[in-house]
């Protein structure tokens, strides 16, 4: 059996060293594993690198170097639970990261988190940057591009957007989503259904052409497909019940 003396890093009778970290002011010991520090702001030792960190007096709590010099100070921010493990985010040791709605949560949950919903917990909205989330919306964008709603399966829906908190009516609903013409998330959610069927095909058809471009969220081009391909493929509609509509249809109704 080892006996730790008081203050010292080291066994009294065979000198085993219990830690590489120690720390004497709150006389703690630990692995070097996780590069600890000692915040004398926060009072307590904390994980991560002292070199990736900088406290913030506003905030009380000790913040990434990255996103010091954007982020919200907010009394009290951080005495909160973490969304995702409902530990107190003040007082643990690891790690804490501001999502872009302002909400806070550990480093390490959010990495989680991220690995399957891109929301945030609390507020649903996205939790991870425009410019992290911009290659995913594209993607989506270019996913509907490739597989347009037949027109018997065809809807009119007015959306409310869960980023920027704007509504938008008379949208073409698609089973991968609808973006946002706003901000260009794909963070919305469906509150209304107007019309569907052909009725709703031919409403949209027609509204496409007087805007001139077409409803999925390639007005910006960022789907990479003129107007002209887009009525191409809507003119591909006619009746062919597109297999791989089918599932996700299911799914979402
Ligand atoms: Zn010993
Ligand atoms: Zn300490
Ligand atoms: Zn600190
Ligand atoms: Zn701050
Ligand atoms: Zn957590
Ligand atoms: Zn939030
Ligand atoms: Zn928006």
């Amino acid at each position: 059996m080892h006996i730790r003396a008081l203050y010292s890093n080291f066994c009294n009778t065979c000198q085993v060293q219990f830690g590489a970290y120690h720390c004497g002011i709150c006389n703690l010991w630990m692995s070097d594993e996780e590069d600890p520090y000692h915040c004398s702001e926060c009072g307590f030792c904390r994980v991560g690198g002292r070199e990736n960190f900088r406290h913030c007096n506003d905030c009380g709590m000790c913040i990434d170097i990255q996103l010091f010099d954007d982020h919200n100070c907010k009394v009290g921010k951080y005495m909160s639970n973490c969304p995702v493990c409902q530990e107190d985010l003040f007082s643990s040791r690891d790690a804490s990261h501001e999502m872009p709605c302002g909400h806070a949560i550990h480093w390490h949950c959010f990495r989680e988190l991220t690995s399957y919903d891109t929301r945030c917990p609390v507020c649903k909205k996205t939790a991870e940057t425009p410019e992290h989330m911009a290659p995913t919306w594209q993607a989506m964008a270019m996913g509907i591009a490739l597989q347009p709603v037949p027109a018997e399966l065809a809807r009119v829906v007015t959306i409310m957007c869960n980023d920027c908190e704007q509504r938008d009516d008379d949208r073409r609903w698609h089973f991968l989503g609808v973006r946002c013409t706003n901000c260009m998330s794909f963070n919305t959610t469906v509150e209304q259904t107007t019309m569907s069927g052909r009725e709703a095909a031919a409403y949209l058809d027609e509204l496409d052409r007087t805007r001139g471009v077409g409803d999925n969220g390639t007005a910006d081009g960022s789907a990479g497909m003129g107007a002209g391909t887009d009525a191409d493929m809507q003119a591909t509609d006619g009746g062919n019940l597109n297999a791989e509509a089918d599932d996700p249809m299911d799914d979402d109704l």
